[in-house]
C-alpha cells in the first residue's frame, strides 16, 4: 500500500480547479497522479467534483486492477494508464472537455503552436487522435500514439488529454491549451494564424525536451 498523502490531496485538488475553472461541466473528465510505489489514484466514477475526497479516491494498479479501498474508478481510466505505462516521466494525467479545446477537436484540427508558451508547456502543435470509443483500450492507444513527445492531445469529437510531472502541472498543461485555442479561433476570424519563425520553434521545442527529462514523479524520485 501506498503512503502518499501530498499526490492523492493533489488529485482531489486538481480535480477541484479543474471543476472550478469550467474546463469540465456536470461529473465529466477526470484526474489522475502516479504514487510512489507506482500505483496510480484516480477521481472516482460519477462523483460531483465538490464531493470527491481523499479516501474516496480510486487505487489501481498499471493494469486497472483495484489496490485498495471500494472507490470505483473513472470510466476513463485505460487511456491514463496507458499514459503510465508508456510514459514513465508522467506523474499526472488530467482528461477534460473545455469548450474552445474541444471545438478543435470536434473539426478535427490540431491547434497550431503559434504562441512560445504553447511550444514551452506542450512541445509543438496539439495533435488530434482519431476518433474511438470513450473508454476503450482502442481510444488509449490512440491516444498514447499522438501524445509522443508532447505534453497534450486532442481527442476527436471528444475533448482534451494533458500530462504533466504531476496532476497540478498537467492541469496547467490543459489551462494553456484551452487558453490557446481561443485565442487562435479568434486569429482565425481575424483573417488566419501566422507562424511561429522555424529556428523559435526549434528552441522552444528543445526547452521541452529539457524540461521533460527533468520530470521525476514519486516513483522515479524514490529510486534514484
Ligand atoms: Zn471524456
Amino acid at each position: 500500500m501506498s503512503t502518499n498523502p501530498d499526490v492523492r490531496q493533489a488529485v482531489v485538488d486538481t480535480a477541484m480547479e479543474m471543476f472550478t475553472i469550467g474546463l469540465v461541466v456536470g461529473t465529466a473528465g477526470n484526474v489522475s497522479g502516479r504514487l510512489a510505489d507506482g500505483s496510480v489514484a484516480m477521481t472516482p466514477s460519477s462523483v460531483p467534483y465538490p464531493d470527491i475526497t481523499l479516501p474516496g479516491l480510486a487505487i489501481v494498479d498499471l493494469d486497472g486492477e483495484i489496490v485498495e479501498g471500494s472507490a470505483r474508478p473513472s470510466s476513463e481510466k485505460a487511456m491514463h494508464l496507458n499514459c503510465y505505462r508508456s510514459f514513465p516521466e508522467v506523474g499526472g494525467v488530467v482528461h477534460c472537455h473545455p469548450a474552445h479545446a474541444s471545438m478543435f477537436a470536434i473539426a478535427r484540427r490540431a491547434i497550431p503552436a503559434c504562441i512560445e508558451e504553447v511550444i514551452v508547456y506542450i512541445g509543438g502543435d496539439i495533435p488530434v487522435a482519431e476518433y474511438r470509443t470513450t473508454g476503450s483500450d482502442e481510444l488509449a492507444d490512440e491516444v498514447v500514439r499522438h501524445l509522443g513527445a508532447r505534453g497534450a492531445v486532442l481527442m476527436a469529437n471528444h475533448g482534451l488529454l494533458c500530462v504533466g510531472k504531476s496532476p497540478e502541472d498537467a492541469l496547467h498543461t490543459a489551462a494553456v491549451v484551452e487558453h490557446t485555442a481561443k485565442i487562435v479561433a479568434g486569429a482565425e476570424a481575424l483573417g488566419g494564424v501566422v507562424p511561429l519563425p522555424d529556428e523559435i520553434i526549434e528552441n522552444f521545442t528543445n526547452i521541452y525536451g529539457m524540461i521533460r527529462g527533468s520530470w521525476q514523479p514519486p516513483h522515479l524520485a524514490e529510486a534514484s
